[in-house]
């Protein structure tokens, strides 16, 4: 990798975030080329043929409530590069033992009215303040909370103090199962225990989103939101290599910034960092199946078939257990699934007739054990007849994970656990995160903030402070 000129950033992994860091910074006017280690672009935003010919699948992201509402993917063109959104009918859908489910639908009266008479009043008041503001709740909060003064600032704090709280404490404000169950599926996607700080901003955000952008999938799976953004940024003149994995830093070309979409200790290790994120620590993680399916899920309550996401708990007390479990180390039983059915919003993803889905449940750190039991216990728990409908199935567990992806280190999706002072400073406490000890060294990845998902929120914020340094140096 020898050559004459020196370029002005090199990005290592074309995640969502190393591609939006990428694109920003080719648009910018810079020179730039991506190397990614997978034979395919995209890390987590990723779409194959696990199973059958015709089923595409998403192995990693397939609901994309903070993608469609992403300042950063907003800012591009990626509809002129191949990207469209498409909805199910209802966001998330959340069943219950008694064959009925509260739901997360588009209106807050819908989603209020699922959750019985008792709890209605207090949804209401509690969403009140934020729908219809998702602007600026973005810009305040999908980025390092003390960098710049918030663009609302009174919606800032009042946001901030009750999202602070665990769920556990914003769970107290309802009466019965429904919206209690609803509140915990919607914080447990950080894999977080309930009882812990912040929980309750997790939850909030997931329901504003929904109500705001929905949770859709990208028509075609979810290669198309990586698609789209390696097109613009080819547009750009960006260049991406594929199938090659970054060992040291000296092996690349020269650059004046290298950014990096990795872990904080993969970083470490190839810049030569030392031991700068040695007290990083990663989380747990899950046990994901794929299945093809001859038809839809046979859902017991009707409104979950309407529903792109499905959390299944069911109540408060299981998820919380369930997470807890994975926490501390202990194999699944009744394991908390967040699944999806993307066949819903979009049937082009399957043969006609035929129907693609997801479900995972959290697993130690590291696990090596068959959860595939556990999982397909609970989901006939709320749709019997679920397995006589399977006609393949793709199994991923911790080892599988990791193997594909080095970026979730023992198999953990979020690339860094939700624990102590890291689950808000993350990777380290640093005024501006994606900054490292030698100024031409960043990291964008999902272990920094606003953290995981589809939103290349991270990889934007990287090229901000990439921008300012290239623009010093000069
Ligand atoms: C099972 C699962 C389900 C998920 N579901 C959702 C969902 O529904 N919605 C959602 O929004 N998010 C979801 N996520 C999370 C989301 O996929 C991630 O948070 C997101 O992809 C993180 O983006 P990233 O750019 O930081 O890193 P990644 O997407 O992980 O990309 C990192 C890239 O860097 C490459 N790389 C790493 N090391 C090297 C190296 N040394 N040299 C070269 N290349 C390297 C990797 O191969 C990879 O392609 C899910 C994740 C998983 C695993």
């Amino acid at each position: 990798m020898t050559r004459a000129h020196v370029l002005d950033a090199i990005v290592v992994g074309s995640g969502p975030n190393g591609l939006t860091a990428a694109a920003e910074l080719a648009r910018a006017g810079h020179s730039v080329e991506v190397y990614e280690a997978a034979d395919g672009i995209g890390g987590g935003a990723r779409t194959e043929e696990l199973t059958l010919p015709g089923f595409r699948h998403d192995p990693c992201s397939a609901a994309h409530p903070f993608g469609v509402g992403s300042p950063a993917f907003n800012a591009m063109p990626l509809a002129a590069h191949g990207l469209e959104w498409v909805h199910a009918e209802l966001p998330m859908a959340h069943p219950f033992d008694d064959g009925t489910a509260a739901v997360l639908a588009r209106t807050v009266g819908e989603t209020a009215a699922s959750l019985g008479p008792r709890d209605a009043g207090a949804y209401r008041r509690l969403l009140a303040p934020y729908v219809g503001r998702w602007d600026t709740l973005a810009a305040d909060f999908l980025r390092p909370q003390w960098l710049g003064f918030p663009r609302d600032p009174l919606r800032f704090v009042r946001f901030g103090l009750t999202g602070l709280l665990p769920v556990s404490l914003l769970a107290r404000r309802f009466q019965d199962l429904k919206a209690r169950g609803l509140l915990a599926g919607l914080a447990g996607h950080a894999i977080a225990p309930l009882n812990s700080p912040l929980t309750g901003a997790m939850a909030l955000m997931f329901a504003v989103a929904g109500h705001e952008g929905g949770w859709p999938v990208a028509r075609g799976g979810s290669q198309a939101i990586s698609d789209a953004l390696a097109s613009y940024l080819k547009e750009l003149g960006g260049v991406i290599h594929t199938g090659v994995t970054v060992r040291k830093l000296d092996e690349l070309p020269p650059a004046r910034a290298y950014v990096f979409d990795t872990s904080p200790t993969a970083l470490a290790r190839i810049a030569g960092l030392g031991d700068a994120y040695r007290g990083y620590r990663y989380g747990p993680s899950v046990f994901k199946i794929d299945y093809a399916l001859d038809g839809p899920v046979p859902w017991t309550a009707p409104d979950v078939r309407r529903a792109g996401t499905v959390h299944i708990g069911p109540t408060f007390g299981e998820i919380g257990n369930a997470l807890g479990r994975a926490i501390a180390g202990l194999p699944p039983q009744t394991p908390f699934l967040i699944t999806t059915q993307p066949t819903v919003a979009d049937p082009s993803r399957a043969p006609e007739g035929k129907h693609i889905f997801w479900a995972y449940g959290h697993v130690p750190n590291g696990w090596h054990g068959d959860a595939t039991d556990a999982v397909e216990r609970q989901i006939e728990r709320f749709a019997p007849g679920f397995r006589d409908l399977v006609l393949a199935r793709a199994i991923s567990g911790p080892p599988q994970l990791a193997a594909r992806n080095a970026n979730y280190v023992g198999g953990d999706t979020a690339c860094g656990a939700f624990t102590g002072l890291q689950t808000a400073f993350r990777p380290k406490l640093r005024v501006i995160p994606y900054t490292t000890s030698r100024p031409d060294v960043f990291l964008c990845s999902s272990a920094t903030p606003p953290g995981p998902g589809v939103h290349g929120m991270s990889g934007h914020h990287a090229a901000r402070a990439v921008l300012r340094s290239l623009a010093r140096r000069r």
